[in-house]
């Protein structure tokens, strides 16, 4: 193996609503390592008057993602535990087992977020060495959150006469992106557990595992920060955080639940029968105002967005950026508040290639810290490239400016750099379900 890439291939999936991308670093004599950074979907497009269905098309990715790594994947990385960042790794028939053609392409290194890792829920050691900050508690309460919005799912599909059509479906969009996955979760773990391969929980400053497997290419792990570094991805600036420690509080009484006692058995929350031991809760759910219960599902999704992985690759003199979903407080740690911050800023601002952050939201691509601190934007010889995972119309309204994607960002991409929109790629029969950047270096 020569000791650097001489280019970078990165695809981008069709997958509607989500993210998958393969990011593959070509080294002489056409010697290739593949990385996959995330595989998941919670609304696909249309092909002509049908819907595409995730168990016919999933698949179809898993097996062009096979056939382009050769069967051999060198890391799989699943920046947050959403669904439309991992569906694609179940092995159920949702997914059209999709998740075993990935784990046969058997990963050597398995990389997530800090909060991911199993071992944190009872011993908060991986996670942080301060314990006095209750990382465990944090985890415990992403979990029980799952289980929050899987009820909010059950009430959307059955809704009382007095919930609004749209709430209902924005309900029923948000609850079924934070339900657990188990199927994907659990063939997460067990590719990082195979013999040969190695599980990487990640934070900011910490190692992605990738050093001696990717020759030549520094990966810096840029998010999420621990609670040791930062309480803020806790909260949230454009929410109502009386509202979400109060029903906080309410969800840590219910049986006290771990994330390993929900990894075990609590995935059943989206169907529509409510566990018996939850049903007090589904009442109280139930006498919440359905716009109440939405904002407390938007935090939810909020919150989970900030566990989002930002790496950054440098390889060669070039530098890609794939920040997940990472919100405001994820991003304000890397570029604002920790000591290395500075350096961080100075080493964005050379960014050749950005992976748009949340499908374009409006509040992912923080603008004065990231956005304008991009120095290739532009008329400059190099122009950066971009490339956004995305599907109209399944979040947040134009009237409101939270339509996803914001048309404002999406015109700044447009005129500002060579945008690849994962929307303008055809499901039509014949057509490839990608498209392709080619980094030279
Ligand atoms: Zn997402």
């Amino acid at each position: 193996m020569a000791s650097a890439p001489i280019s970078v291939e990165i695809r981008a999936y069709q997958v509607g609503f989500g993210d998958c991308f393969l990011v593959s670093f070509v080294y002489p004599q056409e010697k290739k390592r593949h990385v996959l950074i995330d595989f998941g979907t919670t609304a696909l497009p249309k092909r002509g008057s049908k819907t595409v269905k995730p168990s016919e098309h999933l698949p179809r990715i898993a097996e062009h993602i096979k056939g382009v790594c050769g069967g051999e994947l060198t890391a799989v990385i699943a920046t947050h535990r959403h669904a439309d960042h991992i569906s694609g790794f179940a092995t159920d028939g949702r997914s059209g087992g999709s998740g075993k053609v990935i784990a046969a392409c058997k990963p050597k290194v398995v990389l997530q977020p800090w909060t991911e890792d199993p071992d944190a829920a009872r011993d908060a050691r991986a996670a942080t060495r301060d314990t006095s900050r209750s990382p465990k508690s944090y985890l415990a309460s992403l979990a029980a959150m799952h289980r929050l919005a899987g009820h909010a799912l059950a009430l959307a599909l059955d809704p009382p006469k007095s919930m609004s059509a749209s709430v209902a479906k924005q309900l029923a969009f948000l609850g079924e992106d934070n339900i657990r996955n188990r199927s994907a979760v659990e063939n997460l773990m067990a590719m990082g557990r195979r013999r040969g391969a190695k599980a990487v929980w990640a934070h900011h400053g910490s190692s992605a595992g990738l050093q001696r497997l990717l020759p030549g290419v520094k990966v810096r792990v840029l998010g999420p920060p621990t609670l040791a570094q930062t309480e803020k991805i806790r909260k949230m600036r454009s929410s109502d955080p009386d509202e979400f420690w109060q029903l906080l509080g309410s969800a840590r009484g219910l049986r006290g639940m771990g994330v390993a006692e929900v990894r075990r058995g609590g995935a059943a929350a989206a169907g529509k029968t409510v566990p018996v031991e939850a049903r007090w809760f589904r009442d109280r759910i139930a006498d919440l105002s359905a716009q109440q219960l939405l904002e407390i599902v938007r935090v939810l999704d909020d919150q989970m967005n900030n566990t989002s992985l930002i790496l950054l690759f440098e390889v060669g003199k070039k530098k890609l950026l794939f920040p997940g979903d990472a919100q405001i407080e994820n991003w304000s740690w890397a570029l604002q508040d920790a000591p290395d911050a500075a350096k961080t800023r100075k080493l964005l601002a050379q960014v050749d290639f950005y992976k748009v952050g949340h499908h374009g939201s409006r509040n992912a691509t923080p603008r004065q810290l990231l956005w304008e601190n991009f120095a290739k934007r532009g008329a400059v010889p190099e122009r950066m490239k971009t490339a956004l995972s995305t599907l109209k119309g399944k979040h947040g309204t134009k009237s409101r400016k939270t339509e996803v994607p914001r048309t404002t960002l999406l015109d700044a991409l447009e005129r500002e750099t060579q945008l690849l929109n994962t929307e303008e790629i055809s499901l039509a029969a014949g057509s490839e379900p990608f498209e392709l950047h080619t980094i030279d270096l």
